[in-house]
């Protein structure tokens, strides 16, 4: 069937209004947010429900064309980059909270339900939906159940898989799945739930999403400290998960990323600081004013140059402001920006950033790192020129190089942002053989098409091993090649 034909049956599934094939749309949908090269889709499709969705996903094992979800394109993996000739299908159109059921203390959503938005819905209630990516205001819960994501409060409350309590999903088989429930206990057979929760769209489309809520905290309070060195920034951070406090927030910032932010906030940081920590700790309110106190005497004990604790709301917000503006203040140094996200067991974080470092001088390419210092997950941003292809092979070789330094200080080369394309070409060297051929089996069983977006992850024939992500030719080949 030619590509004509098979448009012709998508718009009597989903409307011709609902298939987009101007050069326009094919061109919007061709990237997302990871720095590689775009691919066009033939066509991009909203389907309007669950049977729709299953009505498309047969279509494509029939006439065997790819099929790429996506919510709002802000992954940083290249987990929604359109494959060749492939379909992208879109969730973000389904964004109905359905239910905020305050008893069971569980919200059932749609998948393009933007995560802040459940965050205020939830808040108004007395309640918090803990996960919250830097990108909560923009990225959907379809997208953060597919990649698992964590995010600022990952320390204390875990990520996005420990608040999924249910899931309904299209199998790469057309099949409509509904898995999990509101029961708080429930062992019945194997977990399909964990198993569809981080599959990066390679598994299932989820078109309905149930989720755990848990009470607001009391209060919170939020400080900030600076230092002159990183080493006693990480024994800071070190020295209060010792001490038995686990906050709800300790992220981390280095000096050339506390230099852009206050470039760009004009916060008056302290530009010569080596590293800032923003710490929050939430509940009640005698334990939240001694862990406060506690925290502020351990960064003083570890030569901080300056304490800042919250004396209000409003002075909360504006300490956070200098690590929620982190990404958008490094990405206006330099034309590219490669934000990458490598995790390593918290106490090797100090150690990680100078390989970090020492690589980036190396290699001549300016890095700035922050994450979420209290997970061990830094996000080194790679400030580079992607139409300066010398400079850009520095860039990538460098982010590969800081790869395999955490793979080597025991760490993992995405700590939430996932493997999608860009880090294919390294997962079998961390994981090693076996766990990447149980992953290509189960993906091989349940879709024996290789339909639902081929590539990503893995490849089903391992084909371009060691290649970096700008080798398009290598990659497409092997894409050619996967789902004939
Ligand atoms: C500035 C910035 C900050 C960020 N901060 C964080 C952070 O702190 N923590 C973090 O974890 N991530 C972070 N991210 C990464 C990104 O926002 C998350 O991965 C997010 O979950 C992606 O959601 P999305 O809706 O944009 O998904 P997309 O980018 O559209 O898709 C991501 C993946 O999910 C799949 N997918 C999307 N919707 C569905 C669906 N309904 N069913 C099945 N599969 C689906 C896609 O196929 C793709 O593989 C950040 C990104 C940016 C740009």
């Amino acid at each position: 069937m030619t590509q004509k034909v098979i448009l012709k049956k998508l718009r009597e599934i989903v409307g011709p209004e609902n298939v987009l094939d101007s050069p326009e749309s094919r061109t919007a949908y061709s990237y997302d947010a990871a720095a590689m090269t775009p691919c066009l889709p033939f066509a991009v499709i909203r389907p309007a429900d669950a049977e729709a969705v299953s009505r498309i996903i047969l279509l494509a094992n029939e006439e065997r064309f790819p099929v790429v979800p996506r919510g709002s394109g802000t992954g940083l993996s290249g987990g929604a980059l359109p494959s060749v000739d492939s379909v992208v299908l879109l969730t973000n159109h389904w964004n109905r909270i359905l239910e905020i059921d305050q008893d069971n203390m569980t919200a059932t959503v749609e998948p393009g339900v933007i995560t802040a938005q459940l965050h205020q819905a939830v808040e108004r209630l007395g309640f918090l939906y803990p996960p919250d990516p830097g990108s909560s205001s923009i990225c959907t819960i379809g997208g953060n159940v597919a990649e698992n994501s964590g995010g600022l409060r990952g320390l204390k409350y875990g990520v996005t898989k420990n608040y999924v309590m249910g899931l309904e999903a299209v199998l790469p088989t057309g099949e409509i799945l509904r898995t999990g429930g509101k029961s708080v206990k429930d062992v019945a057979g194997y977990n399909l739930k964990d198993v569809l929760v981080g599959s990066e769209g390679t598994l299932g489309i989820f078109t309905k999403v149930l989720l755990k809520i848990i009470p607001q905290p009391e209060t919170h309070t939020t400080m900030i400290a600076f230092y002159a060195s990183m080493d006693q920034a990480a024994k800071t951070v070190s020295a209060i998960i010792a001490a038995k406090i686990t906050p709800a927030m300790l992220e981390f910032l280095d000096n050339t990323t506390i230099r852009c932010v206050d470039a760009y906030t004009h916060l008056g940081l302290p530009l010569e600081a080596e590293a800032m920590l923003l710490i929050e700790v939430d509940g009640r309110r005698p334990v939240v004013a001694e862990d406060a106190e506690r925290i502020a005497a351990i960064c003083r004990q570890y030569q901080a140059t300056s304490v800042t604790t919250a004396q209000s709301e409003a002075e909360s917000v504006r300490l956070k402001v200098a690590r929620r503006s982190a990404f958008t203040s490094l990405a206006r140094v330099k034309p590219t920006t490669i934000m990458e996200d490598v995790a390593v067991p918290r106490a090797d974080l100090a150690r990680l950033i100078e390989r970090i470092n020492e690589i980036g001088k190396k290699n001549g390419i300016l890095i700035g790192n922050f994450g979420h210092a209290g997970d061990g997950n830094l996000h080194p941003n790679y400030l580079t020129n992607e139409r300066d292809a010398e400079e850009f092979a520095r860039a990538e070789r460098t982010v590969f190089e800081v790869e395999e330094a955490a793979i080597a200080l025991g760490g993992s080369i995405t700590g939430e942002h996932g493997v999608g394309l860009y880090k294919k070409r390294l997962l079998e060297s961390m994981v090693g053989h076996p766990s990447v051929t149980m992953m290509r089996t189960l993906k091989t069983m349940m879709d024996p098409n290789n339909i639902l977006n081929p590539g990503k992850v893995f490849d089903l024939r391992p084909k371009c091993e060691g290649t970096l992500p700008r080798d398009r030719d290598k990659i497409l080949k092997f894409e050619e090649v996967a789902w004939l």
